[in-house]
């Protein structure tokens, strides 16, 4: 462990997405007590303190140490954009120079924090902006609990309430670094947010959801959008690899891992002329029925180069009657963030001049 580390040290370590269990281990290694740990995560993720010379329970030598082998390095807020309904999209720009994208949503009791776990992604669902610009790179744990940190303790920030993993990118193909992120949003001696104010959203990497349960308990949405797999095959092309059979089953397992009741978000978005029809809803009842889940029907928002249209009002209110007819909890999400390109699936890490909405501040010198 000790080498490992020395290894890591030789390039100055970022503690800033250590979770207290590699915190324990890295004062451990350099000949401190556990306890630093808890200290450390406080100073950074609950006061916002990233200069070890600031940490007053820290000694001198401790610091000089600290100073010398780690940095505490949140990434760049390179641009920031604010919507007339008050929802903030941040340009962030990541150590390799590759930009993602972040949003705050407030709303009265909650604030929400949309983080991204890669630059890009590679599965290419048709109706996403992400997908279609392709795969850049992964994104490490304090490139993703960076961004919470940014949304916390930047200027005019307030806390945030609750984080989806519903920005850029696949978080179950980022496993490892989305985990050890999580793991500091839900400690007591950082973010303190419960499991349900954590949801992860995946395209349906079975493997992975399998695994999820016993790496960290958070909520998990599964982004369906189809409930046969000819057309899901199409619109969502990871289900040629993990089919919806397999997929429904994985999440049936998952619930059941755990003891107490609890939900599984399905994310279904509504494309016309798609998968908008009531024969689509009649088989997403029926493909849904034996699992305790909730559904959130998302209209498609649209994005330069996509020819999907979001269907009328009408019918995807009348989509949404249908499945509470049918007793399931569906709601219809009022879209945020459209003004800024900020809303699902138009996320994209885009430089100013292609992006609608205000500009607040550009920081491309800090
Ligand atoms: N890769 C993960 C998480 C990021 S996408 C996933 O697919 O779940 C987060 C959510 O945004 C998903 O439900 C996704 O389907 C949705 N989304 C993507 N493109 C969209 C679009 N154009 N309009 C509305 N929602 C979209
Ligand atoms: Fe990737 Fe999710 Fe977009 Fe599909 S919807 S391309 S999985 S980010």
């Amino acid at each position: 462990l000790k080498k490992y580390w020395i290894n890591k040290l030789s390039k100055k370590i970022n503690l800033l997405g250590c979770s207290l269990e590699s915190l324990e281990n890295f004062f451990l290694s350099i000949n401190e007590p556990r306890f630093r740990a808890k200290q450390l995560l406080k100073w950074i993720h609950q006061k916002g303190v990233i200069d070890f010379n600031s940490m007053s329970d820290f000694n001198k030598d401790l610091r000089r140490k600290l100073v010398s082998i780690a940095k505490i390095q949140p990434p760049k807020i390179y641009e920031e954009y604010v919507s007339s309904e008050g929802t903030i999209k941040y340009l962030i720009e990541l150590d390799s120079g590759s930009m993602v994208e972040m949003v705050v949503i407030p709303e009265k009791k909650r604030r929400t924090l949309c983080v991204s776990s890669q630059a890009g992604c590679a599965l290419q669902c048709t109706f996403c902006a992400t997908g279609a610009q392709g795969f850049e790179q992964n994104l490490e744990s304090h490139e993703i609990i960076g961004q919470l940190w940014l949304a916390n303790f930047s200027q005019n920030s307030k806390p945030i309430t609750n984080v989806v993993f519903m920005g850029m990118g696949e978080p179950l193909l980022n496993f490892e670094p989305v985990v050890e992120a999580a793991k500091l949003m839900k400690d007591q001696s950082s973010y303190g947010l419960s499991r349900k104010r954590i949801t992860i959203s995946t395209s349906g990497i079975v493997p992975n959801i399998d695994k999820l349960p016993k790496k960290i308990d958070v909520s998990l949405a599964i982004s369906l959008h189809a409930a046969e797999d000819n057309l899901r095959n199409e619109i969502v092309p990871i289900n040629n690899k993990y089919p919806i059979k397999s997929l429904i089953k994985s999440c049936k397992e998952y619930l059941n891992y755990f003891e107490n009741k609890r939900n599984i978000t399905i994310e279904y978005i509504l494309i016309e002329g798609v998968n908008d029809s009531i024969e689509h809803a009649k088989k997403l009842a029926k493909l849904l029925s034996n699992l305790s889940c909730k559904i959130n029907l998302i209209p498609f928002n649209s994005f330069k180069g996509s020819d999907y249209k979001r269907p009328s009002n009408s019918s995807m209110n009348s989509f949404k009657r249908y499945l509470m007819s049918k007793g399931f909890i569906a709601t219809l999400r009022i879209t945020r963030g459209d003004g800024v390109d900020a809303a699902c699936g138009q996320l994209v890490g885009n430089l100013s001049n292609s992006i609608k909405g205000k500009k607040l501040i550009t920081h491309k010198s800090i």
